[in-house]
């Protein structure tokens, strides 16, 4: 079920929400579908997610989804990430994928039967792609 108890306690988690006054960088990504806006700080140091957190507004899934994305990937290495963020576009196309990688994110694996939401869940990971991409540039 997509508004379970444990997706709600993740969109109203306070515990990525904020910013981050260190960080290394930041992006925002808008789903103009819904109205959804979120704007990811990342700390990266030596190719690894040391913290992150982030700002948003917007629906249930959208808030949800950053909430299990970041909790998923503080501490992984970039590269490693690359990989989780392509995992999450198979699972959200309702293609297989590796729910060993994903993990708590697992949870919004419902998503591939709501496809007029899944720009909401996929949010998320599009901006932090953006963020790592930029990261990979410099
Ligand atoms: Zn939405």
């Amino acid at each position: 079920m997509m508004y379970s108890e444990a997706i709600l306690d993740y969109a109203n988690s306070k515990r990525f929400r904020g910013k981050l006054d260190d960080a290394t960088v930041i992006e925002e990504g808008k789903n103009i579908s819904c109205g959804d806006e979120i704007t990811l700080y990342l700390k990266v140091e030596d190719g690894v997610v040391k913290d992150a957190k982030f700002e948003g507004m917007g629906c249930v899934i959208s808030q949800a989804s950053a909430s299990l994305m970041l909790e998923r990937i503080v501490g992984e290495r970039v590269e490693e990430i690359f990989s989780l963020i392509e995992e999450a576009e198979k699972m959200s196309r309702g293609e297989n994928f590796d729910e060993g990688k994903l993990k708590n994110v697992t949870l919004m694996s419902d998503i591939k039967n709501y496809p007029a939401r899944v720009k909401c869940f996929i949010l998320a990971w599009k901006t932090l792609k953006e963020a790592l991409k930029k990261i990979s540039r410099s």
